[in-house]
């Protein structure tokens, strides 16, 4: 057999490589869109603080506002109550020596005061406010712009906008911004033996559940699902399965038929319609991993092993996204240690299902599910990480160290 004219078996880091360089020249265009949906988005350009955050000087309690050089160093201290202003007061009075206004939470200070007093620490008789000593200077006062200053950089591009996020979009009055058009992906589901849910098993068939797995990782990603499709194992059928998936999506997402089976045809209809980037890795589960591109397309064939397919997407496929977003964020991978020892039965890296567990020191520890094969579901349903076992290394000790994939 003539060898390929694509790289092949590659280890986890140099298929990452190839999978940054091709995503790194299929940057999701950008768009503007308004506040309400900004989230689940990355942004494309950095958004500075137009006015300071807090905007004006405001307190941070319920309590009395007064001039701080005034506080009793010993015993307590009366002052004149002249008014009061609450949160959203369009105007404060002004306060002179030996004088002090009643103040809620986020009213604005009123000119002339720096300092609160809680109410809890005086006592209030008519218009008299008994100061007790032992306040200081400044307290319970937010200053303006302590959270951010004006023309700030609120958020970098590249980030992604959670909750969070679009909390201080929100706080600093910004009513749309710049982000990456969502990534349209396509799912395509391959395999003769798959049925529906819904519809009764005949000899040799099983339901499908990748096309549903990989529909749903992708939203969870950010994602929106452009097409859902199963097909058979004809040539001709992918051939146009994957023209017609690659006209209106980013990334053409397939499930099985990469392997060297029968009825494996996904490599060579890619060869005829796209080009290969890598076809597979030396990594368990998801071996015959399959990267390419169809057009504008790009294109992963994960494995048709359920399991094969979660990791392969959560790994791989994930991590194009990213770079596709934009995504300027460490991907950091977290530490583990083994809760048990095991042995790895080959020398290609594994990703293993884990569950993991906090000990009394805040060391994490992850216990391996006992279902590890590729086709089990379970393994994957009842775990919620996948831990790392390195390339080469067999053998590994209760409390050996290893990687944390990052799922997000
Ligand atoms: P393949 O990669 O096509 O050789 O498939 C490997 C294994 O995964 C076989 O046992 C298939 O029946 C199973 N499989 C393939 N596609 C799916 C799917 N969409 N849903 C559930 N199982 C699948
Ligand atoms: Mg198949």
């Amino acid at each position: 057999m003539p060898a390929p004219d694509h790289p092949t078996w590659l280890g986890l880091e140099d298929a990452l490589q190839v999978i940054a360089a091709r995503a790194a020249q299929h940057r999701l265009p950008i768009q503007a869109v308004d506040l309400a949906h900004a989230h689940g988005r990355v942004l494309a350009a950095e958004v500075r603080a137009s006015h300071p955050l807090p905007p004006f000087d405001n307190s941070a309690m319920d309590g009395f506002a007064l001039r701080g050089s005034e506080l009793p160093a010993e015993g307590e201290r009366s002052f004149a109550l002249i008014g009061e202003v609450l949160a959203g007061a369009t105007a404060a009075p002004p306060v002179a020596a030996g004088q002090c206004v009643r103040i809620t939470t986020g009213a604005p200070m009123p000119p002339g005061t720096d300092t609160v007093v809680i109410k809890e620490n005086v006592a209030v008789e008519a218009n008299r406010v008994l100061v007790k000593a032992g306040g200081m200077v400044g307290a319970n006062v937010r200053a303006a712009g302590e959270d951010y200053a004006q023309g700030d950089i609120a958020l970098a591009p590249g980030t992604p906008l959670h909750a969070a996020q679009v909390a201080v979009l929100a706080a600093l009055g910004v009513a749309g911004v710049s982000v990456r058009r969502q990534p349209r992906i396509a799912v395509i589901a391959t395999g003769n033996e798959l049925v529906p849910a819904g519809q009764e098993l005949g000899f040799g068939q099983i339901h499908e559940s990748n096309a549903t797995m990989l529909a749903a990782l992708a939203r969870e990603a950010g994602a929106s699902v452009v097409a859902q499709d199963v097909v058979r194992d004809d040539p001709e059928a992918l051939r146009r399965a994957l023209l017609a998936a690659a006209t209106d999506a980013d990334l053409v997402v397939t499930s099985g038929g990469v392997s060297a089976g029968e009825a494996d045809h996904l490599p060579k209809v890619l060869q005829s319609v796209g080009e290969i980037h890598f076809h597979k890795v030396r990594l368990k589960p998801g071996m015959p991993l399959l990267f390419g591109q169809i057009g504008a397309s790009l294109h992963f064939g994960l494995p048709g092993n359920p399991v094969a397919s979660a990791v392969t997407f959560r790994v791989f496929v994930r991590f194009a996204l990213r770079a596709m977003l934009g995504v300027t964020s460490e991907f950091q991978p977290r530490r583990v240690r083994l809760a048990a020892s095991l042995r790895k039965h080959h020398a290609r890296a594994e990703f293993a299902r884990c569950s993991l567990r906090s000990d009394g020191e805040g060391v994490l520890w992850a216990t391996l599910h006992a279902k590890q094969g590729s086709g089990m579901l379970r393994g994957l349903a009842e775990t919620e990480a996948l831990a790392l076992l390195p390339e080469g290394a067999r053998e590994f000790a209760e409390g050996d160290v290893v990687m944390l994939w990052p799922e997000s």
